[in-house]
């Protein structure tokens, strides 16, 4: 690729993990905004930085977002009203146990195709890559078979995305009545089969470039320490990484919890391992010595609180976290029922812990003059935090000489942004104001994947074409169940009392 000038706002570098509220003041960032030419000369990472006039019109520019996402593959089930937005948790379990069964012996009978996975996850991956997202960790739960795991490897690949692709040892469910996990040897070999001989191939490179590595996601029924020792010690000396595995808690969660201090006590607990949600650890009754235990082996968390508020989770951990000196970033979690832009995860993550902050002090008959925590600092967590979420801070996360060249540009004459275009607070007008249409140019590993607005590697309407054929024939599979009687199910089985 031949040489590019790209005009930043220079902003490196970033405030350290535990700097959040005013310590990223305005003055900072105004300090940090001199315009910055960046030469990008190379076809994969940033070669040279260097001060210099700008050119105009760009002025939010360095965004990588890096997110601990999951659930790309599950926009397949977003089209046509499916899953409706008014399920929780046990709803969407609900729906989503029955997309990944087996209905019958054979594949063709499955609800949820690898054709259909091919095309829920690149449309989920084009979705990010559309709204600025760069980066992602990736939670793939559909390994059904050889062949859905494939599909998600191709349409990933293809999409041009950057993702650590977690392909599941996960537990599906044989019948519902009774609830039953009776093939899990036979799920569990062949998800392992796959997850070892990925691994073997070209350590873990699921494309040349290295752009989609091997993950492991990790979602037993129960647990077996013995098994999860068995699973863990398989994986590590493969050097599949990171690990993520749910971690919810509460009256909905209760069938992951705990799993931080079961595994530091079996000394699984390692910097590897990504503990999605981790809502348990503001629930009353919560076990505060597993903020030490995170903390103290590097282990982390990965926050979507749109849809944790939506889906029964309880609070968001994020700023928590920050406070606990625990690694954590943000993300979107399903695609199905939220949005994929980081946008509202920043600004949900952002104004939750606001209101938490006024909250304490109106309980103590005061009211707030500022906000002690600036948009800056929900920036960090989907960037910067994210990247050291899942250990790549050196590789991503910010730009910087060296790293990888993952850039996005937004367009600051755009209707959402014109007006903070001359604002000191660049952070402000992208956390607070900024949605996918704003961003205007995307570099992932150097290359363009979104131009003047438009995405290159696909041509979205055939994208669309696609997922609309397949979600409308899921749906008319979903009419032959009786979705009710399998909340019934998982209600009986984990003792929920779920109300209408
Ligand atoms: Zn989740």
């Amino acid at each position: 690729m031949s040489a590019l000038t790209l005009v930043s706002t220079g902003m490196r570098p970033f405030q350290p993990l535990n700097t959040l509220g005013r310590s990223c003041s305005r003055m900072d960032y105004w300090r940090h905004s001199q315009r910055t030419i960046v030469q990008y000369l190379s076809p994969s990472r940033v070669e040279s930085t260097s001060s210099s006039a700008a050119t105009k019109s760009w002025l939010f520019k360095i965004l990588i977002p890096c997110r601990t996402s999951r659930m790309r593959w599950s926009s397949i089930v977003r089209t046509n009203g499916l899953p409706p937005d008014s399920l929780t948790l046990i709803g969407i379990c609900g729906c989503r146990l029955l997309t990944t069964k087996r209905i019958g012996p054979s594949l063709n009978t499955a609800l949820v195709t690898a054709e259909d996975v091919y095309a829920g996850q690149l449309a989920g991956c084009l979705q990010a890559l559309h709204s600025g997202t760069t980066a992602v960790v990736d939670h793939f739960h559909c390994a059904n078979s050889v062949e859905h795991i494939e599909k998600a490897i191709e349409a990933t690949a293809e999409s041009g995305l950057r993702c650590m692709l977690c392909i599941s040892r996960q537990s599906l469910p044989s019948s519902f009545e009774p609830f039953a996990f009776g093939n899990d040897a036979q799920v569990s070999k062949m998800q392992l089969d796959i997850i070892q001989s990925l691994a073997q191939e070209d350590q873990g490179r699921l494309t040349p470039d290295g752009r989609v590595t091997l993950g492991l996601a990790y979602d037993v029924q129960g647990y077996d320490p013995q098994e999860d020792q068995r699973i863990l010690t398989l994986v590590r000396d493969l050097n599949v990484k990171p690990i993520t595995l749910h971690y919810v808690g509460g009256p909905h969660g209760r069938a992951f919890s705990k799993k931080i201090r079961l595994w530091a006590e079996a000394g699984l607990l390692k910097e590897d391992v990504i503990f999605s949600h981790a809502n348990d650890l503001l629930h009353e009754g919560c076990d505060p010595g597993e903020w030490d235990l995170l903390k103290a082996s590097g282990a982390s968390t990965a926050s979507t609180p749109e849809d944790e508020l939506g889906m029964g989770h309880g609070s968001p951990v994020a700023y928590e976290a920050v406070r606990r000196g625990v690694k954590v970033g943000l993300g979107i979690d399903c695609a199905s029922i939220v949005s994929t832009e980081m946008f509202p995860a920043m600004r949900v993550a952002l104004q939750c812990e606001r209101g938490r902050l006024h909250k304490v002090r109106a309980d103590d008959g005061k009211g707030v003059k500022y906000n002690s925590l600036s948009a800056a600092s929900a920036f960090r967590l989907a960037t910067l935090g994210g990247a050291e979420t899942a250990h790549v801070e050196t590789q991503i996360g910010s730009i910087e000489v060296g790293k990888l060249a993952d850039i996005v540009l937004y367009n600051a004459d755009s209707v959402n942004l014109s007006n903070c275009s001359n604002c000191s607070d660049p952070f402000r007008g992208i956390v607070l104001h900024a949605t996918a249409e704003d961003v205007q140019w995307v570099f992932v590993n150097g290359e363009i994947v979104k131009r003047d607005g438009k995405l290159l590697r696909k041509e979205w309407s055939g994208v669309a074409e696609n997922l609309k054929t397949r979600a409308a024939v899921i749906k008319e599979k979903v009419a032959n169940f009786d979705l009710e009687q399998r909340y019934a199910s998982i209600d009986k089985q984990f003792g929920l009392a779920l109300e209408v």
